[in-house]
Protein backbone atom coordinates (compact mmCIF):
# COMPACT_ATOMS: atom_id res chain seq x y z
CA UNK A 1 0.00 0.00 0.00
CA UNK A 2 1.20 3.52 -0.90
CA UNK A 3 0.33 6.76 -1.88
CA UNK A 4 1.67 6.80 -5.22
CA UNK A 5 -0.94 7.17 -7.75
CA UNK A 6 -2.14 8.58 -11.36
CA UNK A 7 -4.46 11.35 -11.70
CA UNK A 8 -5.60 12.44 -15.00
CA UNK A 9 -2.96 9.84 -16.10
CA UNK A 10 -0.27 12.28 -14.43
CA UNK A 11 2.00 10.18 -11.37
CA UNK A 12 1.17 12.02 -8.34
CA UNK A 13 2.69 11.71 -4.71
CA UNK A 14 -0.41 12.01 -2.15
CA UNK A 15 -1.72 15.16 -3.37
CA UNK A 16 1.29 16.40 -5.47
CA UNK A 17 2.23 16.10 -8.95
CA UNK A 18 5.38 15.05 -8.77
CA UNK A 19 6.24 16.79 -12.29
CA UNK A 20 5.93 19.65 -10.27
CA UNK A 21 8.20 18.53 -7.73
CA UNK A 22 10.80 17.70 -10.74
CA UNK A 23 10.33 21.15 -12.76
CA UNK A 24 11.30 22.90 -8.69
CA UNK A 25 14.24 20.56 -8.01
CA UNK A 26 15.61 18.81 -10.73
CA UNK A 27 16.80 15.37 -11.63
CA UNK A 28 17.50 12.58 -10.48
CA UNK A 29 15.29 12.78 -7.08
CA UNK A 30 14.01 10.75 -4.22
CA UNK A 31 10.33 11.53 -3.43
CA UNK A 32 9.33 9.90 -0.51
CA UNK A 33 5.65 10.38 0.92
CA UNK A 34 4.86 11.01 4.55
CA UNK A 35 1.68 9.32 4.43
CA UNK A 36 2.96 5.94 3.70
CA UNK A 37 5.83 6.29 5.99
CA UNK A 38 3.05 6.81 8.54
CA UNK A 39 0.75 3.95 7.35
CA UNK A 40 3.30 1.19 7.31
CA UNK A 41 4.61 2.40 10.94
CA UNK A 42 1.34 2.17 12.05
CA UNK A 43 0.85 -0.70 10.72
CA UNK A 44 3.43 -2.56 12.88
CA UNK A 45 2.27 -0.76 15.98
CA UNK A 46 -1.09 -1.68 15.73
CA UNK A 47 -0.01 -5.48 14.73
CA UNK A 48 2.10 -5.76 17.97
CA UNK A 49 -0.36 -3.81 19.67
CA UNK A 50 -1.43 -7.13 21.88
CA UNK A 51 1.90 -7.56 23.45
CA UNK A 52 4.92 -5.44 25.17
CA UNK A 53 7.14 -4.34 21.93
CA UNK A 54 9.57 -1.91 21.09
CA UNK A 55 9.68 -0.84 17.29
CA UNK A 56 13.08 -0.38 16.07
CA UNK A 57 13.46 0.90 12.75
CA UNK A 58 16.53 -0.12 10.96
CA UNK A 59 18.18 3.08 9.82
CA UNK A 60 20.38 1.74 7.38
CA UNK A 61 17.27 1.09 5.10
CA UNK A 62 16.47 5.38 5.05
CA UNK A 63 18.92 7.29 7.18
CA UNK A 64 17.40 10.85 6.55
CA UNK A 65 17.24 12.71 9.62
CA UNK A 66 13.64 14.16 8.58
CA UNK A 67 12.43 10.60 7.94
CA UNK A 68 14.31 9.63 11.43
CA UNK A 69 13.03 12.50 13.25
CA UNK A 70 9.54 11.49 11.85
CA UNK A 71 9.49 8.14 12.87
CA UNK A 72 11.10 8.74 16.55
CA UNK A 73 7.94 11.57 16.55
CA UNK A 74 5.72 8.23 16.29
CA UNK A 75 7.28 6.35 18.88
CA UNK A 76 9.99 4.48 17.10
CA UNK A 77 13.47 3.62 18.28
CA UNK A 78 16.07 3.24 16.23
CA UNK A 79 17.78 0.06 15.01
CA UNK A 80 21.88 1.28 14.32
CA UNK A 81 24.70 -0.85 13.02
CA UNK A 82 27.18 2.67 12.78
CA UNK A 83 28.46 5.85 14.82
CA UNK A 84 27.72 7.48 12.14
CA UNK A 85 23.77 6.02 12.47
CA UNK A 86 23.70 6.89 16.37
CA UNK A 87 24.82 10.20 15.83
CA UNK A 88 21.93 10.43 13.33
CA UNK A 89 19.46 8.87 15.29
CA UNK A 90 20.08 11.35 18.48
CA UNK A 91 20.53 13.93 16.63
CA UNK A 92 16.83 12.84 14.65
CA UNK A 93 15.48 13.32 18.06
CA UNK A 94 15.53 9.65 19.25
CA UNK A 95 15.29 8.80 22.81
CA UNK A 96 18.53 7.23 23.52
CA UNK A 97 17.31 4.57 25.39
CA UNK A 98 15.39 3.49 22.08
CA UNK A 99 18.55 2.59 20.35
CA UNK A 100 19.30 -1.13 19.87
CA UNK A 101 22.95 -0.73 18.27
CA UNK A 102 24.16 -4.33 15.69
CA UNK A 103 27.00 -5.17 13.94
CA UNK A 104 29.85 -7.47 13.54
CA UNK A 105 32.75 -4.68 13.72
CA UNK A 106 31.45 -2.43 16.33
CA UNK A 107 34.77 -0.33 17.32
CA UNK A 108 36.02 0.49 20.41
CA UNK A 109 35.38 4.27 19.51
CA UNK A 110 32.05 3.36 18.50
CA UNK A 111 31.33 1.51 21.20
CA UNK A 112 32.14 3.97 23.97
CA UNK A 113 30.25 6.34 22.15
CA UNK A 114 27.18 4.66 22.65
CA UNK A 115 27.69 3.88 25.99
CA UNK A 116 28.19 7.17 26.72
CA UNK A 117 25.13 8.07 24.85
CA UNK A 118 23.06 5.43 27.26
CA UNK A 119 21.56 3.05 24.24
CA UNK A 120 19.32 0.84 25.22
CA UNK A 121 21.31 -2.13 24.31
CA UNK A 122 24.11 -3.60 22.80
CA UNK A 123 23.66 -6.48 20.47
CA UNK A 124 27.12 -8.72 20.47
CA UNK A 125 28.26 -10.61 17.54
CA UNK A 126 31.26 -12.31 18.85
CA UNK A 127 32.73 -13.52 22.02
CA UNK A 128 35.72 -11.13 21.27
CA UNK A 129 33.02 -7.79 21.14
CA UNK A 130 31.57 -8.91 24.19
CA UNK A 131 35.39 -8.77 25.73
CA UNK A 132 35.82 -5.51 24.28
CA UNK A 133 32.19 -3.85 25.88
CA UNK A 134 32.87 -5.16 29.31
CA UNK A 135 36.55 -3.48 28.93
CA UNK A 136 35.21 -0.51 27.74
CA UNK A 137 32.82 0.06 30.36
CA UNK A 138 34.63 -1.04 33.01
CA UNK A 139 37.12 2.06 32.10
CA UNK A 140 33.66 4.20 31.78
CA UNK A 141 32.56 2.92 35.24
CA UNK A 142 29.38 1.47 33.58
CA UNK A 143 27.28 -1.44 33.05
CA UNK A 144 26.64 -1.88 29.63
CA UNK A 145 23.54 -3.70 28.56
CA UNK A 146 24.02 -6.60 25.80
CA UNK A 147 21.69 -8.90 23.64
CA UNK A 148 23.70 -12.12 22.12
CA UNK A 149 22.84 -11.98 18.77
CA UNK A 150 22.32 -14.87 17.92
CA UNK A 151 22.24 -16.76 14.68
CA UNK A 152 19.56 -19.68 14.22
CA UNK A 153 20.72 -20.99 10.69
CA UNK A 154 17.25 -20.60 8.99
CA UNK A 155 17.34 -20.38 5.80
CA UNK A 156 15.37 -16.69 4.87
CA UNK A 157 14.85 -17.94 0.86
CA UNK A 158 15.96 -14.65 -0.19
CA UNK A 159 19.00 -13.01 -2.28
CA UNK A 160 22.32 -14.79 -1.03
CA UNK A 161 23.90 -11.35 0.03
CA UNK A 162 20.79 -10.54 2.12
CA UNK A 163 21.01 -13.71 3.79
CA UNK A 164 22.38 -13.27 7.34
CA UNK A 165 20.91 -15.74 9.48
CA UNK A 166 22.37 -18.71 7.57
CA UNK A 167 26.08 -20.63 9.33
CA UNK A 168 27.99 -19.32 6.64
CA UNK A 169 27.26 -16.02 7.23
CA UNK A 170 29.40 -13.74 9.39
CA UNK A 171 26.80 -12.61 11.57
CA UNK A 172 25.83 -13.38 15.04
CA UNK A 173 26.67 -16.37 17.32
CA UNK A 174 26.11 -19.88 16.44
CA UNK A 175 23.42 -21.12 17.24
CA UNK A 176 24.84 -24.16 18.83
CA UNK A 177 27.65 -21.83 20.99
CA UNK A 178 24.84 -19.71 22.32
CA UNK A 179 24.50 -21.26 25.71
CA UNK A 180 28.52 -21.66 26.19
CA UNK A 181 28.54 -17.63 25.11
CA UNK A 182 25.93 -16.57 27.59
CA UNK A 183 27.37 -18.45 30.02
CA UNK A 184 30.81 -16.84 29.69
CA UNK A 185 29.17 -12.93 29.08
CA UNK A 186 27.98 -13.79 32.56
CA UNK A 187 30.95 -14.13 34.23
CA UNK A 188 31.63 -10.73 32.67
CA UNK A 189 31.78 -7.92 35.73
CA UNK A 190 30.67 -4.62 33.15
CA UNK A 191 27.89 -6.26 31.40
CA UNK A 192 24.07 -6.50 32.39
CA UNK A 193 22.42 -9.24 30.13
CA UNK A 194 19.46 -8.35 29.32
CA UNK A 195 18.08 -9.74 25.64
CA UNK A 196 18.42 -12.05 22.90
CA UNK A 197 18.76 -10.70 19.69
CA UNK A 198 17.94 -12.69 15.91
CA UNK A 199 17.71 -10.91 12.56
CA UNK A 200 17.61 -13.91 9.75
CA UNK A 201 17.82 -11.29 6.23
CA UNK A 202 15.66 -9.46 4.28
CA UNK A 203 12.92 -9.47 1.77
CA UNK A 204 11.55 -11.93 3.60
CA UNK A 205 8.30 -12.70 2.10
CA UNK A 206 6.74 -16.29 3.98
CA UNK A 207 6.34 -16.24 7.62
CA UNK A 208 7.65 -19.91 7.30
CA UNK A 209 11.59 -18.69 8.58
CA UNK A 210 10.25 -16.46 10.97
CA UNK A 211 8.60 -19.31 12.75
CA UNK A 212 11.07 -21.52 12.51
CA UNK A 213 13.85 -19.17 13.60
CA UNK A 214 11.54 -18.11 16.54
CA UNK A 215 10.75 -21.30 17.76
CA UNK A 216 14.36 -21.78 17.77
CA UNK A 217 14.83 -18.58 20.06
CA UNK A 218 12.35 -19.22 22.47
CA UNK A 219 13.40 -22.62 23.30
CA UNK A 220 16.76 -21.39 23.41
CA UNK A 221 15.45 -18.37 26.13
CA UNK A 222 14.25 -21.39 28.02
CA UNK A 223 17.05 -22.95 28.50
CA UNK A 224 19.42 -19.85 29.29
CA UNK A 225 16.53 -19.65 31.74
CA UNK A 226 17.15 -22.49 33.37
CA UNK A 227 20.90 -21.99 33.60
CA UNK A 228 19.67 -18.60 35.51
CA UNK A 229 20.63 -15.79 32.71
CA UNK A 230 16.90 -14.17 32.59
CA UNK A 231 16.01 -12.65 29.31
CA UNK A 232 13.73 -9.40 28.95
CA UNK A 233 14.32 -8.75 25.55
CA UNK A 234 13.59 -10.35 22.65
CA UNK A 235 14.58 -8.93 19.63
CA UNK A 236 13.44 -10.18 15.93
CA UNK A 237 15.12 -8.23 13.95
CA UNK A 238 14.09 -7.11 10.45
CA UNK A 239 13.45 -8.49 7.17
CA UNK A 240 9.80 -8.54 5.87
CA UNK A 241 9.70 -8.16 2.48
CA UNK A 242 7.56 -5.68 0.08
CA UNK A 243 6.35 -5.99 -3.28
CA UNK A 244 8.28 -4.83 -5.73
CA UNK A 245 6.82 -6.61 -8.64
CA UNK A 246 4.66 -9.92 -8.10
CA UNK A 247 5.83 -10.82 -4.33
CA UNK A 248 2.59 -11.07 -1.83
CA UNK A 249 4.79 -10.70 1.28
CA UNK A 250 2.33 -11.66 4.46
CA UNK A 251 1.41 -7.99 6.46
CA UNK A 252 3.01 -6.74 9.69
CA UNK A 253 -0.61 -8.04 10.98
CA UNK A 254 -0.68 -11.74 9.55
CA UNK A 255 3.40 -12.25 10.70
CA UNK A 256 2.45 -10.83 14.24
CA UNK A 257 -0.88 -13.29 14.34
CA UNK A 258 1.69 -15.78 13.47
CA UNK A 259 4.52 -14.81 15.95
CA UNK A 260 2.57 -13.80 18.98
CA UNK A 261 1.41 -17.43 20.14
CA UNK A 262 4.57 -18.75 19.65
CA UNK A 263 6.25 -16.47 21.95
CA UNK A 264 3.31 -17.03 25.20
CA UNK A 265 6.16 -18.98 27.01
CA UNK A 266 7.90 -15.45 27.43
CA UNK A 267 5.06 -13.43 27.61
CA UNK A 268 7.15 -11.28 30.13
CA UNK A 269 9.23 -10.13 27.29
CA UNK A 270 9.53 -7.29 25.73
CA UNK A 271 9.26 -8.13 21.74
CA UNK A 272 11.43 -5.77 19.51
CA UNK A 273 11.40 -5.88 15.73
CA UNK A 274 13.52 -3.84 13.53
CA UNK A 275 11.63 -3.21 10.41
CA UNK A 276 13.37 -1.25 7.59
CA UNK A 277 12.39 -2.24 4.03
CA UNK A 278 8.51 -2.59 5.23
CA UNK A 279 8.24 0.69 6.32
CA UNK A 280 10.54 2.92 3.81
CA UNK A 281 10.82 0.84 0.81
CA UNK A 282 7.59 1.84 -0.98
CA UNK A 283 7.54 5.12 0.43
CA UNK A 284 10.02 6.61 -2.01
CA UNK A 285 10.90 6.69 -5.63
CA UNK A 286 13.37 7.71 -7.82
CA UNK A 287 12.78 9.99 -10.24
CA UNK A 288 15.18 9.93 -13.46
CA UNK A 289 14.93 12.21 -16.90
CA UNK A 290 15.25 10.37 -20.01
CA UNK A 291 18.42 11.35 -21.71
CA UNK A 292 19.13 9.68 -24.93
CA UNK A 293 17.15 6.29 -26.58
CA UNK A 294 19.17 4.59 -28.61
CA UNK A 295 18.84 1.36 -30.80
CA UNK A 296 21.66 -1.09 -30.78
CA UNK A 297 22.43 -4.33 -32.70
CA UNK A 298 20.79 -6.71 -30.28
CA UNK A 299 19.59 -4.69 -27.79
CA UNK A 300 17.58 -1.16 -27.35
CA UNK A 301 18.97 1.46 -24.61
CA UNK A 302 17.06 4.07 -22.71
CA UNK A 303 19.46 5.87 -21.29
CA UNK A 304 18.44 8.01 -17.98
CA UNK A 305 20.36 10.24 -15.74
CA UNK A 306 20.00 8.06 -12.80
CA UNK A 307 22.94 5.75 -12.49
CA UNK A 308 24.22 2.61 -10.07
CA UNK A 309 25.32 5.40 -7.94
CA UNK A 310 21.98 6.68 -7.28
CA UNK A 311 20.34 3.28 -6.78
CA UNK A 312 22.38 -0.01 -6.88
CA UNK A 313 20.00 -2.29 -5.74
CA UNK A 314 19.58 -3.57 -9.64
CA UNK A 315 23.27 -3.94 -10.53
CA UNK A 316 23.94 -5.06 -6.35
CA UNK A 317 21.58 -7.56 -6.20
CA UNK A 318 19.75 -8.09 -9.83
CA UNK A 319 16.87 -6.14 -7.85
CA UNK A 320 13.68 -5.66 -9.88
CA UNK A 321 11.85 -2.22 -9.58
CA UNK A 322 8.75 -1.01 -11.67
CA UNK A 323 10.09 1.49 -13.81
CA UNK A 324 6.79 4.01 -15.03
CA UNK A 325 6.50 7.48 -16.51
CA UNK A 326 5.14 10.02 -15.22
CA UNK A 327 3.00 10.73 -17.80
CA UNK A 328 0.45 8.13 -19.42
CA UNK A 329 0.09 8.83 -23.20
CA UNK A 330 -0.48 7.26 -26.03
CA UNK A 331 2.82 5.41 -27.34
CA UNK A 332 4.06 2.63 -28.62
CA UNK A 333 5.97 0.08 -26.73
CA UNK A 334 9.52 -1.69 -27.14
CA UNK A 335 11.73 -3.59 -25.21
CA UNK A 336 14.67 -1.91 -23.82
CA UNK A 337 17.48 -1.85 -20.97
CA UNK A 338 16.78 1.22 -19.29
CA UNK A 339 20.70 2.25 -18.09
CA UNK A 340 22.65 5.32 -16.27
CA UNK A 341 25.15 7.65 -17.38
CA UNK A 342 28.20 5.25 -15.46
CA UNK A 343 30.84 3.74 -17.13
CA UNK A 344 30.14 0.18 -16.15
CA UNK A 345 28.56 -2.62 -18.06
CA UNK A 346 26.77 -3.14 -14.82
CA UNK A 347 24.93 0.02 -14.32
CA UNK A 348 21.97 -0.88 -15.04
CA UNK A 349 17.77 0.11 -13.40
CA UNK A 350 16.33 -2.35 -15.50
CA UNK A 351 16.88 -5.26 -18.46
CA UNK A 352 15.02 -6.35 -20.76
CA UNK A 353 11.80 -4.23 -20.04
CA UNK A 354 8.89 -4.24 -22.05
CA UNK A 355 8.50 -0.19 -21.57
CA UNK A 356 6.89 2.97 -23.10
CA UNK A 357 9.26 4.37 -25.99
CA UNK A 358 9.95 7.55 -24.83
CA UNK A 359 11.84 10.79 -25.84
CA UNK A 360 14.43 12.22 -24.44
CA UNK A 361 13.45 14.87 -21.51
CA UNK A 362 10.52 12.67 -20.73
CA UNK A 363 10.97 11.63 -16.79
CA UNK A 364 10.33 8.15 -15.32
CA UNK A 365 9.47 7.01 -11.80
CA UNK A 366 11.56 3.94 -10.16
CA UNK A 367 9.13 2.91 -7.86
CA UNK A 368 9.96 1.22 -4.17
CA UNK A 369 13.04 2.74 -3.72
CA UNK A 370 12.46 4.49 -0.76
CA UNK A 371 14.99 1.60 1.58
CA UNK A 372 18.48 0.71 0.44
CA UNK A 373 18.39 3.71 -2.45
CA UNK A 374 19.60 6.72 -1.23
CA UNK A 375 21.38 5.42 2.02
CA UNK A 376 23.56 2.93 -0.37
CA UNK A 377 24.38 5.86 -2.70
CA UNK A 378 27.48 7.13 -3.75
CA UNK A 379 29.52 9.73 -5.68
CA UNK A 380 31.17 6.70 -8.01
CA UNK A 381 31.80 8.99 -11.45
CA UNK A 382 32.26 11.66 -9.50
CA UNK A 383 28.19 12.14 -9.78
CA UNK A 384 26.73 14.78 -6.66
CA UNK A 385 24.21 12.41 -5.07
CA UNK A 386 20.37 13.38 -5.86
CA UNK A 387 18.27 15.72 -4.68
CA UNK A 388 15.95 14.30 -1.50
CA UNK A 389 12.19 15.62 -0.89
CA UNK A 390 9.32 14.53 1.67
CA UNK A 391 6.07 15.17 0.62
CA UNK A 392 2.60 16.02 2.92
CA UNK A 393 -0.54 15.65 1.55
CA UNK A 394 -0.10 19.15 -0.78
CA UNK A 395 3.05 20.57 0.68
CA UNK A 396 6.69 19.10 -0.43
CA UNK A 397 9.67 20.21 1.65
CA UNK A 398 13.32 18.86 0.29
CA UNK A 399 14.93 16.78 3.32
CA UNK A 400 18.38 16.98 1.71
CA UNK A 401 19.74 18.97 -0.69
CA UNK A 402 21.48 18.22 -4.24
CA UNK A 403 24.96 17.87 -4.09
CA UNK A 404 27.34 20.54 -5.71
CA UNK A 405 30.77 20.29 -7.73
CA UNK A 406 32.18 21.80 -4.56
CA UNK A 407 30.60 18.79 -2.20
CA UNK A 408 32.58 16.15 -4.04
CA UNK A 409 36.13 17.77 -3.42
CA UNK A 410 34.85 18.76 0.04
CA UNK A 411 37.61 17.59 2.17
CA UNK A 412 40.02 16.77 0.00
CA UNK A 413 43.77 18.68 0.03
CA UNK A 414 45.99 19.39 -3.19
CA UNK A 415 50.02 18.14 -1.84
CA UNK A 416 51.86 20.77 -0.60
CA UNK A 417 54.94 19.52 0.75
C1 LIG B 1 19.28 -4.61 7.86
C2 LIG B 1 18.82 -4.97 9.21
C3 LIG B 1 17.48 -4.82 9.55
C4 LIG B 1 16.41 -4.33 8.59
O1 LIG B 1 16.15 -5.22 7.57
P1 LIG B 1 14.92 -4.96 6.58
O2 LIG B 1 14.99 -6.09 5.66
O3 LIG B 1 15.18 -3.65 5.91
O4 LIG B 1 13.69 -4.92 7.40
C5 LIG B 1 17.11 -5.11 10.85
N1 LIG B 1 18.01 -5.56 11.75
C6 LIG B 1 19.31 -5.73 11.45
C7 LIG B 1 20.24 -6.22 12.48
C8 LIG B 1 19.76 -5.46 10.17
O5 LIG B 1 21.04 -5.64 9.87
Amino acid sequence: MNYFHYQDNELYCEQVPVQKIVKQVGTPAYIYSHETLQRHFQAFESALSPIKHLLCYAVKTNSNIAILNLLAKWGAGMDIVSGGELYRALQAGTPPNKIVYAGVGKTADEIALALQSGILMFNVESRAELNLIDKIAGDLGRKAPVALRINPDVDPLTHPYISTGLKKNKFGISFKQALDEYLAAALLLHLEIIGIHKHIGSQITTVGPYMESVNKIVELVQRLRQNGIDIRYLNLGGGLGITYNEEKPPSPQQLAETLIPLLSPLSNCTVIMEPGRSIAGNSGILVTKVLYCKQGEEKNFTIVDAGMNDLVRPSLYNAYHHIQPLQIKERGEWLTDVVGPICESGDFLAKDRKLAKLEAGELLAVMSAGSYGFSMSSNYNSRPRAVEVLVKGDKFQVIRRRESYNDLIMGEMILNL
